[in-house]
């Protein structure tokens, strides 16, 4: 901490960066930095069938992609491509192909409603997509589809186009965007986060650079059971890779296929969020198997309670949970635990990480604080978004001229520079670490007939962190019901959107210039005798 600026860093060197002007790709920087000679261990398998594909096939696999995009599909630097596919073994080949060619990846969460599909599609204005049979229903006609799981796609990965025909390569940019994701950030509706190859190249730089020596013979396997739609899935799978670690996919989430899948694949690192934590730490099953090949969690995404991580410990001892912090506007990286020193701090999640600066600034005077003080953390470094897309307004709002990132989080660093989240300023709900906007469920249930007025607000809940809540003002004379709100947002949007819990209430709060005080409507759940039920 620097008692003249108030700001926090790393008290490590800065991680020296390539120059910014040359050109490079998030994919050709990450790929040159996998093991030499390539690892004798699959760079992917399925879980379910136990397919698997060795270093030099994906490598194969990605080149011969990337060229046939060009040549065959008119793929051109800048194009956006939109992907809406469970997690496939092609998926990390798409990504990479993608990126190599300067392509800038767009993946969705497969589960989205087609509404929510055609409003990712506004904000990121692709010129084509990628989906399977089964996902490709959801995205508009007149966009051009190539399906993942037909013969086209199979000829484009596996014919090497690039020795018959080769192509000049495609010299991308550092500061080109190389993925728009979608994050409702500190409010309103779902917007697209530009990030460059820049910053993937930052934080691969610090993934590759903060990786400990393996301690026992095991070969590194990940298990991946966050999606690689999200940021914590996309960056872990480029960092897999560039550790020339095996990335073990499920398509579909199961608890027990994934305990299975540990067992079978010898996995020793599983990227989670906090849900899965508390289920491996109650699982009778879980104590059943066969998980002594598990060395770490990677836990983010969402707070990891301090109870839930000791109840974890005192189960699973050889299991080290590190933890990280993160936003889809950071490329998931800000904080972390390094060592197993580091990670028996309960309740923190960690260290700024490398090249990372943080203020910790009071919400209401915006005064930078000190150790010890909570304000809203906001953070600056290579790994920060180049802003929403399309949304200059937005990106204002979030992005200071000076380049900090407000995050909408409350927190705190203790004299030992541990990052403490204390709660969420933002609008932002995340059920099991899935984002949530509020706004977006509030616009659909007040553009229902018998609704005058709505807000929705996070509930804690166990196992899923929170659940998003309802409070509803209904049409006078109006008879609804439960039952009937839930399914009319229901049927509009993905499953982890729903709302689990609904008040009527005669009026909504709100502040003198209309703003929902969300604030009191959560204090007022919380504090209702409903919530001891
Ligand atoms: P997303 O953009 O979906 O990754 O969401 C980012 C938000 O998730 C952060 O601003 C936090 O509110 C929350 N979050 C992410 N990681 C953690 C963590 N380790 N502890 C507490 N909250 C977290």
């Amino acid at each position: 901490f620097c008692r003249e600026t108030k700001v926090f860093h790393n008290l490590r060197d800065p991680l020296p960066l390539p120059p910014e002007s040359l050109p490079l790709s998030a994919a050709s920087f990450a790929l040159s930095l996998i093991p030499s000679p390539l690892p004798a261990q699959p760079a992917l398998v399925d879980a379910a069938t136990g397919a698997a594909v060795s270093y030099p096939d994906f490598l194969a696999r990605i080149r011969n992609l990337a060229t046939a995009l060009r040549a065959g599909a008119g793929v051109s630097r800048g194009d956006v491509a939109f992907v809406l596919s469970p997690a496939g073994l092609d998926v990390p080949v798409l990504y990479l192909a993608l990126l190599s060619i300067g392509a800038v990846v767009s993946p969705a969460n497969p589960l989205s409603a087609p509404s929510e599909i055609a409003h990712q599609i506004r904000l990121s204005n692709p010129s084509l997509a990628f989906a399977t049979t089964a996902t490709a229903s959801k995205l508009p006609a007149y966009l051009p589809t190539i399906l993942l799981d037909s013969p086209r796609f199979r000829s484009f990965i596996s014919a090497d186009a690039a020795a018959a025909a080769p192509q000049q390569p495609v010299e991308v940019r550092q500061s080109d965007v190389a993925a728009i994701l979608y994050s409702s950030g500190t409010t309103g509706r779902v917007k697209g986060v530009a990030l460059t190859h820049r910053n993937f190249v930052a934080l691969t730089v610090a993934n590759h650079a903060l990786t400990r020596e393996a301690e026992d013979e095991l070969p590194p396997v990940a298990l991946f059971t966050i999606p690689l739609f999200h940021v914590f899935g996309f960056m872990m799978a480029l960092r897999a890779v560039v550790l020339g670690e095996t990335i073990v996919l499920m398509e579909r989430f199961d608890f027990g296929a994934m305990l299975r899948a540990v067992e079978r694949y010898r996995v020793t690192y599983m990227p989670v969020s906090p849900p899965l934590v508390v289920a491996m730490a109650k699982s009778d099953e879980a104590a059943r198997r066969d998980l002594s090949s598990l060395r770490v969690l990677g836990c983010g995404g969402a707070p990891l309670g301090r109870d839930v991580a000791e109840r974890f410990a005192a189960r699973f001892p050889q299991v080290e949970i590190v933890q990280g912090y993160g936003l889809t506007e950071s490329t998931g990286g800000v904080a972390g635990t390094r060592t197993p020193e580091e990670s028996k701090v309960f309740g923190s999640t960690g260290r700024l990480g490398p090249n990372t600066e943080a203020k910790i600034v009071d919400p209401t005077t915006g005064e930078a604080l000190g150790p010890g003080q909570r304000g809203e953390l906001w953070v600056r470094g290579p790994t920060i978004m180049e802003g929403y897309v399309g949304d200059a307004e937005a990106t204002a709002a979030t992005l200071d001229s000076e380049g900090w990132l407000k995050t909408g989080d409350l927190c705190y660093f203790d004299d030992n520079g541990f990052l403490f989240i204390v709660d969420r300023l933002k609008e932002l709900i995340k059920y099991k670490a899935y984002q949530v906007p509020p706004a977006e469920l509030e616009q659909i249930l007040v553009s229902y007939p018998g609704i005058a007025d709505a807000a929705v607000i996070p509930y804690p809940d166990e196992e899923a962190g929170q659940i998003p809540m309802a409070f509803v003002v209904r049409q006078p004379g109006s008879m609804l019901s439960n039952e009937e709100v839930m399914d009319f947002v229901g049927k509009q949007v993905a499953p982890y959107k729903r709302i689990r819990r609904i008040a009527f209430v005669s009026s909504i709060p709100k502040s003198p210039a209309g703003k929902i005080l969300r604030r009191e409507l959560i204090n007022q759940a919380l504090s209702s005798p409903k919530s001891k039920l």
